[in-house]
């Protein structure tokens, strides 16, 4: 586990991550926010509202983990409960991206969770997306829909709405992902090709026993 970012690097992260993210269409308008849990236990996250690729070091809020502002200015992500439960639950969590990509989200609208063994790379990074159930954005109830899939998942598809990933670091987290995204279109590739052909159990678990490792 690392031990946190210093505010100085954590806000120059957050800003390429942003940027990556819009420049890959993973955002859109104001969608996305991202968070670095710093040295002192403080989280540096993206205001509510700029769009992301807008957003300065300067307009990045500081928050506790019972989600006070340390800092004055622009109020902190509407999502700020989703990355708390995070950081709360997760120790091991140093960051938390959440964003839109169109086609992972396309199978969240769909109602489908990326957990079949399709995919070595999915496996390997997070172990299988789980699909949470719908909840509105920026309520309690969408940082409680993630309580039964905290401990064993690091991507998650949130049903009718995007994606959130966390890591050890925010580069991590924000591989999961792109990775996801890649993942989704691959699958609907091969769908659209019709015919998915499922990893076997053997094949599926040896990937599962390395990523333990
Ligand atoms: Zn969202």
């Amino acid at each position: 586990m690392s031990d946190g970012r210093s505010r100085e690097r954590a806000g120059a992260d957050i800003l390429r991550v942003c940027r990556r993210l819009y420049d890959r269409g993973l955002i859109a308008g104001p969608d996305g926010n991202v968070s670095v849990r710093l040295r002192d236990g403080t989280i540096l996250v993206t205001p509510a509202g700029l769009s992301k690729v807008d957003v300065r070091d300067e307009d990045l809020v500081i928050v506790n983990l019972e989600g006070n502002p340390q800092t004055q200015g622009l109020a902190p992500s509407s999502e700020l409960l989703m990355h708390l439960r995070i950081y709360q639950r997760r120790p091991d969590a140093m960051a938390v991206v959440h964003a839109h990509p169109p086609v992972a989200t396309g199978f969240a609208v769909a109602g489908e969770d990326f957990v079949a063994p399709v995919l070595p790379e999915v496996i390997l990074q997070m172990g299988g997306v789980p699909l949470l159930p719908y909840a509105t954005p920026g309520t309690p109830a969408l940082a409680d829909s993630f309580e039964p899939f905290l401990d064993r998942h690091d991507a998650f598809l949130l049903a009718n709405h995007g994606a959130t990933t966390l890591g050890p670091t925010l580069d991590i987290a924000n591989q999961r992902m792109e990775s996801l995204e890649h993942a989704a279109r691959i699958v609907f590739t091969a769908r659209m090709l019709g015919k998915v052909n499922e990893l076997s159990a053997s094949y599926a678990e040896a990937l599962r026993l390395s990523r333990e490792d």
